[in-house]
């Protein structure tokens, strides 16, 4: 018997898909609401960018020139942040989660402040969607003036995972050690950008040297069948998003992508947006992505869809 999901995949139908519940667990969260929500509000129309990215510099360039400068200072931050979860109730997303770097806490005056205002956001605009609250290390951070940071900021047992994000090996990712041993004490889920624009080897290793569970991206594993194989063994999921990697050049487009050659491999992945108010695609838009190029069939989705 046919389920819901399968059955909106093969009815092509975004309405039905946005109403079945899923995940978003890729989403950097000042970049994660509705390019639409933001123009309407900043009453200036937004449009998509008309073509690939040649690096995450022109990227970020080309969301301060058309996003951020219509939304500037903490009300134009706010703005975004509640653009992301207006996005997640939009589309159906029952577990949310949302990246914040050290510079978005001290911006709102510290933890206490920065803990109301999201839990407020999160409560007014997304009341039915679990707001899983993830800490991202920028890769250039200076990690001892972050370790000194780091037992306030987990005292508050609020932050559920940390991330790396930024420039993919602009340091060593062992370097990150101690802030990660510190956040594997705390209980929290260890994850990082890893294979995005590195390779297999780099995703092993940022692994090993981190002890993580889940990968940002990580499709470079893909290249190699023993780096898919040793992933699948100690599951270590994948948190991959396919217009993001198409956009910044790193598949050619969705009939390409990755995702397909790790599924068939048996690593675990999931589906993201990464920075929908750069991409501009949701979730549920990601999965009919992936099915309406032949990539993967609705049955195939249905397995990876949580
Ligand atoms: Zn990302």
């Amino acid at each position: 018997m046919k389920n819901q999901f399968i059955d909106a995949l093969e009815n092509h139908s975004l309405d039905e898909l946005r109403r079945i519940p899923k995940s978003d667990l890729h989403n950097h969260a000042g970049r994660g609401g509705n390019i639409k929500y933001i123009g309407d509000w900043a009453n200036t129309p937004i449009l998509p960018p008309s073509s690939k990215f040649g690096s995450l510099g022109e990227m970020q360039e080309w969301f301060v020139s058309n996003v951020k400068s219509l939304c500037p200072g903490i009300q134009g931050y706010l703005k975004r942040i509640e653009a992301s979860f207006v996005q997640a109730a939009d589309d159906g997303i029952e577990r949310l989660a949302l990246s914040y770097g050290i510079d978005e806490i001290d911006a709102l005056g510290g933890m206490e402040s920065f803990i109301h205002t999201m839990d407020g956001l999160s409560h007014h605009y997304a009341p039915h969607t679990q707001f899983l609250p993830e800490l991202a290390f920028d890769s250039r951070d200076n990690v001892d003036e972050a370790l000194d940071r780091l037992d306030e900021i987990l005292s508050y047992h609020w932050f559920k995972s940390v991330d790396i994000c930024g420039l993919e090996l602009a340091q060593p990712i062992g370097n990150f050690r101690s802030l990660y041993r510190r956040a594997k004490e705390a209980g929290l889920i260890l994850k990082a950008h890893s294979g995005e624009f590195g390779t297999a080897d780099d995703v092993m290793e940022a692994v090993e040297e981190l002890e993580l569970q889940e990968i940002h991206h990580g499709i470079a594993a893909a290249q190699s069948p023993q780096v898919m194989n040793w992933l699948a063994g100690h599951n270590i999921t994948l948190n991959v998003c396919p217009t993001s990697n198409v956009m910044l050049g790193r598949t050619d487009n969705y009939s390409t992508h990755p995702v397909r050659a790790l599924y068939d491999a048996g690593v675990p992945v999931t589906i993201n947006s990464d920075d929908m108010l750069i991409f501009n695609q949701s979730v549920s838009e990601e999965y009919l992505n992936l099915y309406s190029s032949g990539l993967m069939s609705a049955n195939e989705l249905n397995d990876i869809y949580p």
